[in-house]
């Protein structure tokens, strides 16, 4: 087949001219892909770059000119044959101009093409063929899609980064501003075009630009910083707390260019660990408060404690306490306690407690205002709610204390000189405060009650034995008269046994006149130097002379074991613990004193072999008309004798304890200082 040759016409190149190349030669080695075909399109000639585009050598005369390979849109979409160039030019008769599509070839790659088809005509003018031009730019192509996915990527990256509900900026190392999406702008109060090209120290407070030096630094050394808390300022002025991540952005080569931030605020979650916080330290004031308060019985303490408590827990400028303190025959007394301004506590002073109660606490419910001298009441002249307000208090929360039974029996005030302070915590706080106070200041009352009751008994009993003991010397003193100037006999045996039971009497009475003595601070003490053995032996010869059912033991290893005591005490300590040592060892075998000296103290210990103490009663054995039940029930005894014992052992600076197994017996041990204590309290 012919080739034409216009288009090589009196081309020369140096000595060979191309007129003296074949043109089939020519056409075969050009590097663009030519061929040509019939008018039904079968492939008539082709170069060797068409055979290598199409990935095989087609079939002259055979194979058509794109049939035979599938072939596409740009978009991937299939080519309906007729509608390709190559067929339109055939059809139509004229030339059409790299229209792109792509085929594929028998090895399932893909090439992106450009025809150009051009019509042949016979002489007369008939369609004969066309001479199709073939330009691969696969390669181009790629390019150009992959720019076109970078675009499209690089778009879709931008509507992320603009819809998202986190503030993200990116900066240059130099600080400069140079992106900034929609959630920044509704963060920070600031369009883009408001802050792109500026410095990023726009948004950071003066105290904290440090951080930027830092940030910068970690970034341009490739390091993340990650959700790092810190505050922003806002365009009003707003200081917001926020978390930040900042990444560094490199550019293809890997250098580090910039950074990107994303900072999400975190003012809620601030807020709730402020809130946290603090609910823990109030949960903690109030734990100590109600320690506090448990821990006295004193009425005014309880007051000022809670007062001072509630104005930490509220802020407040000043707070008092008023208590309207009732006593049994119902006359009020009001006590106070304040603290904060000192005027606020005069003025409440000087007005009594005219109205304080009454006006405020009508309706038994709190009263919070935020702004005092907004109130239509108010006026410096005539005090709000009856109360002394006329000095700088904007604040104002009162809350009434009310008794188990409902009934006010005091209140709380508290003021502040900026207008609204107090808030509804607040209000929940001092309300939980006000039922403690309730709580103890009705205990406080309760125990004062007592102490009262106590006291009245502690009298009637130093005034019964005091009645009590003269008759009672003057029986004993008439008895033994006639005990000594009888004849032996049954009637003499009978005197004598009422003169012992007088005797015990007397020394019940005496028990009891030391315990009132006891419980008025004035048990006294005469000191003397006396040898304790020969104390001792003669206890234990007159034990021993009046218990027959025991054996008396004194074990003592020195001849002189002196001490500085009250004799007559002493003598009463040791009789007590021997007769009880007698009285709980009912089946009676013996009883051992014991007593040695150790160093500049002297131990004496009394051991019986009777009924034992359980373990949880060797302490309270000690107290006051404690007597150990059950066991001792069926042995008289008024539970006073160790406790005498243990206030003569305490006034010597000594120490009594007790060991003992229930059941096997008891030791009672002392342990004395062989001098006079210079501290000795009672003189
Ligand atoms: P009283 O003997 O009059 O009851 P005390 O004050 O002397 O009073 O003793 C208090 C209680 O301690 C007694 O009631 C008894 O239960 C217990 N107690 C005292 N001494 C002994 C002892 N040696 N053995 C067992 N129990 C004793």
């Amino acid at each position: 087949m012919a080739f034409t040759n216009t288009v090589i016409d009196n081309i020369n190149i140096g000595k060979l001219s191309i007129q003296d190349l074949k043109a089939s030669e020519l056409f075969d080695q050009l590097p663009v892909a030519v061929y040509t075909c019939d008018s039904l399109g079968r492939i008539t000639s082709f170069n060797s770059a068409a055979a290598k585009l199409w990935g095989r050598e087609p079939e002259i005369g055979k194979d058509l000119w794109c049939g035979s390979w599938k072939i596409f849109n740009p978009d991937g979409t299939p080519l309906p044959l007729d509608t390709c160039p190559m067929a339109r030019t055939l059809k139509e008769g004229v030339a059409v101009e790299g229209e792109e599509i792509i085929i594929q070839r028998p090895d399932g790659s893909y090439r992106n093409i450009l025809p150009y088809p051009v019509p042949k005509f016979d002489a007369g003018g008939t369609l004969i063929g066309a001479i199709i031009t073939l330009i691969d730019f696969t390669g181009i192509a790629r390019d150009i899609a992959f720019q076109k996915k970078a675009d499209e990527n690089q778009a879709l990256l931008a509507a992320i980064v603009d819809t998202s509900d986190d503030t993200i900026i990116s900066k240059t190392l130099q600080g400069m501003i140079t992106s900034w999406n929609k959630a920044a702008e509704r963060m920070f109060g600031y369009t883009k075009e408001e802050v792109l090209g500026k410095h990023i120290s726009l948004l950071i407070p003066p105290a904290r630009l440090r951080e930027e030096e830092v940030i910068i630094g970690n970034i341009s050394k490739g390091n993340k910083v990650d959700h790092f808390e810190t505050i922003r300022i806002a365009k009003n002025g707003r200081e917001i707390p926020i978390s930040l991540s900042v990444s560094p952005v490199k550019d293809s080569t890997g250098k580090i260019i910039g950074a990107s931030k994303v900072a999400r605020d975190i003012t809620l979650q601030k807020q709730t660990e402020n809130r946290l916080h603090r609910d823990v330290k109030n949960l903690e004031i109030l734990n100590a408060l109600g320690k506090k308060i448990t821990a006295t019985m004193d009425a005014r303490v309880i007051l000022q404690k809670i007062t001072d408590a509630t104005m930490q827990l509220t802020g407040a400028g000043f707070g008092i306490f008023f208590y309207n303190k009732i006593d049994e025959k119902g006359v009020v007394n009001t006590l106070y306690a304040s603290s904060g301004n000192p005027e606020a506590i005069e003025l409440f002073k000087t007005h009594g407690n005219t109205g304080i109660f009454h006006s405020p606490f009508n309706g038994e419910k709190i009263i919070k205002i935020d702004q005092v001298t907004s109130e239509p009441g108010y006026s410096k002249d005539k005090p709000l709610y009856g109360m002394p307000l006329h000095f700088a208090i904007e604040s104002y929360l009162a809350l009434p204390v009310l008794s188990t039974s409902g009934v006010v029996i005091g209140g709380l005030f508290f003021g502040h000189p900026e207008p609204g302070k107090f808030t509804e915590e607040h209000e929940l706080l001092a309300s939980a405060i006000a039922v403690q106070a309730m709580v103890a200041l009705e205990n406080a009352k309760l125990y004062e009650e007592i102490r009262a009751l106590n006291l009245m008994k502690d009298e009637f009993i130093g005034m019964a034995s005091h009645e009590l003991k003269t008759p009672v010397t003057s029986i004993k003193g008439y008895l033994q008269i006639v005990e000594r100037n009888m004849p032996e006999g049954k009637s003499k045996a009978f005197v004598s046994k009422a003169s012992l039971q007088v005797s015990k009497l007397t020394s019940l009475i005496s028990d009891l006149l030391d315990v009132s003595k006891i419980e008025a601070g004035k048990l006294p003490f005469s000191y003397t130097v006396f040898n304790l053995r020969v104390l001792l032996n003669d206890i234990k010869d007159i034990m021993q002379y009046t218990n027959s059912s025991h054996t008396m033991k004194l074990l003592c290893p020195d001849k002189l074991l002196m001490i500085e005591a009250d004799k007559q005490r002493f003598e009463q300590l040791i009789i007590n613990l021997v007769s009880n040592a007698v009285k709980y060892s009912p089946d009676g075998q013996k009883v051992i004193i014991r007593a040695k000296a150790s160093g500049d103290r002297i131990i004496i210990s009394i051991q019986d072999f009777g009924i034992g103490i359980a373990a949880d009663q060797l302490k309270r054995i000690f107290s006051r008309f404690h007597r150990v039940e059950n066991l001792a029930g069926h042995m008289s005894g008024l539970g006073i004798g160790l406790y005498i014992s243990q206030e003569i052992v305490n006034g010597h600076q000594g120490k009594l304890w007790v060991k003992s197994i229930p059941g096997k017996g008891s030791t009672f041990f002392i342990e004395m200082p062989v001098r006079r204590p210079l501290n000795g309290v009672h003189l």
